[in-house]
């Protein structure tokens, strides 16, 4: 008896998009849909795999970082977060600079790179609560570097300083942006962008800031030469059409960036994002970009899933893990000018990050000690992974381990030595 073997589902429907991926050229909003809906998850997976191969080889990278959560005293209630507290609740704390100092030191002393800083908006702190804490890590951490604040801390920043005015967004932005450099901020952390969409955001985040002023405190951040990191926070009111609407917004903001970097592009009609060029780092011979001073860019594109857990939406399912690779691997392949997706381990779980370093990720973040913001399994506040496994992680994918600074940067390291190369 001769045994047959069922062959995988294969969708001829991506047959042209596969063509540009390999063409290095952009795929349409069109397509990204097709890469949602098609059953041939598995084509779309390899096809994210190629476009990531062509931008990292064969590398997968991780830091070496701790979390900073100052506080998660924040004003807005968002219905998906399960972080905030309101002063006087059970569980709320704001840290004091004896506390950050400490931190601080710690992360000298593990040998860390980077600190990630964020937390809620307290109303009761002032201006210069955040710019001390900014002061006193470059005190005792002078080389780690410091990557503070979402766009929605920086616009409350803005806020409590007094300068915030509607009529000039991006200069009131500018004024907080240009005094955190002064104090030590390394560059902008992500999160905050949830998905870019008025229906999402008036029955999710209805108090928070919409994309047009998230969008603006990144684009002042790249003119004063800061780099950042965009996120997606997804799988809670929002459908498939609306995250990939999010994932084009951003790579048209990071054509504009990239065009004020100096990059070549091809010209396409005006869209209603904006006005420049396409600009993929896909095609043959286009260089990644580096660090420079005066104008920054977006780094790394990192879907979220959203984590139901004790957030006011928990009666919703939240993302299965196929539909977490499966965004993870569009998202690579939407953003072609995003030199970097990160599969965030931490909401991911390191086993999935691993399955979605195969699907279009080439980084796993870091180490993170003491992550309070949603993650997977609730309570424990203590999140930390160790060098070793990260690394092992990532051979087990088939892919070498690199250590990376913040900037994307290698390092070289000798336990808690350590020097960025080159
Ligand atoms: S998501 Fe951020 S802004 Fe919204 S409630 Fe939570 S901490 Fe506050």
């Amino acid at each position: 008896m001769s045994a047959t073997l069922e062959t995988c589902i294969v969708d001829a429907r991506l047959e042209s998009i596969r063509e540009k991926v390999l063409a290095g050229q952009r795929i349409s909003i069109e397509d990204g849909l097709r890469l949602y809906e098609t059953p041939d998850l598995w084509s779309v997976c390899e096809m994210a795999h190629a476009m990531r191969t062509r931008l990292s080889g064969n590398v997968a990278y991780y830091n070496v970082n701790r979390h900073l959560n100052y506080s998660n005293v924040c004003a807005l209630s968002c219905k998906f977060c399960e972080f905030a507290r309101k002063a006087g609740d059970p569980g709320e704390y704001t840290r004091d600079l004896d506390y950050i100092r400490e931190q601080g030191a710690k992360a000298v002393d593990l040998g860390a790179t980077e600190m990630h800083i964020v937390g809620g908006l307290n109303p009761y702190l002032p201006f210069e609560y955040y710019t001390d804490m900014l002061r006193v890590l470059k005190e005792v951490a002078p080389r780690v570097h410091l990557k503070a604040f979402t766009a929605v801390e920086i616009v409350h920043l803005a806020r409590i300083a007094k300068v915030y005015k509607r009529d000039d967004r991006r200069g009131s932005m500018r004024w907080v942006l240009e005094k955190l450099i002064e104090a030590g901020l390394g560059s902008l952390p992500g999160g905050g962008a949830e998905v870019f969409d008025d229906r999402v955001h008036r029955e999710a985040f209805r108090s928070k800031i919409g994309a047009d002023e998230w969008l603006d405190v990144h684009m002042t951040a790249h003119a004063l030469g800061l780099n950042s990191n965009a996120t997606m926070l997804y799988g809670h009111v929002d459908n498939r059409a609306e995250r990939v609407r999010h994932m084009h917004i951003l790579r048209r903001m990071q054509d504009r960036a990239l065009a004020r970097l100096g990059y070549d592009g091809l010209d396409t009609p005006p869209d209603e994002v904006c006005e420049a060029p396409t600009i993929t780092l896909t095609r043959q011979g286009v260089a990644m970009p580096t660090p420079k001073l005066g104008q920054g860019y977006y780094q790394t594109i990192i879907p979220l899933p959203f984590i139901p857990d004790g957030s006011a939406l928990e009666h919703l399912p939240g993302p299965s893990g196929l539909e977490n690779v499966r965004t993870l691997a569009v998202a690579r392949l939407m953003l072609d000018n995003f030199p970097h997706a990160k599969a965030f381990w931490i909401m991911q779980t390191l086993g999935l990050a691993q399955t979605m370093l195969q699907s279009g990720a080439d980084d796993l973040d870091g180490t993170v000690v003491w992550y309070d913001i949603t993650k997977v399994g609730g309570a424990s506040t203590h999140q930390e992974t160790t060098v070793w496994d990260l690394r092992k992680a990532i051979v087990e994918a088939g892919f070498e381990p690199v250590e990376r600074d913040t900037l994307y940067r290698r390092v070289e390291r000798e336990g808690a030595e350590w020097r960025v190369r080159g």
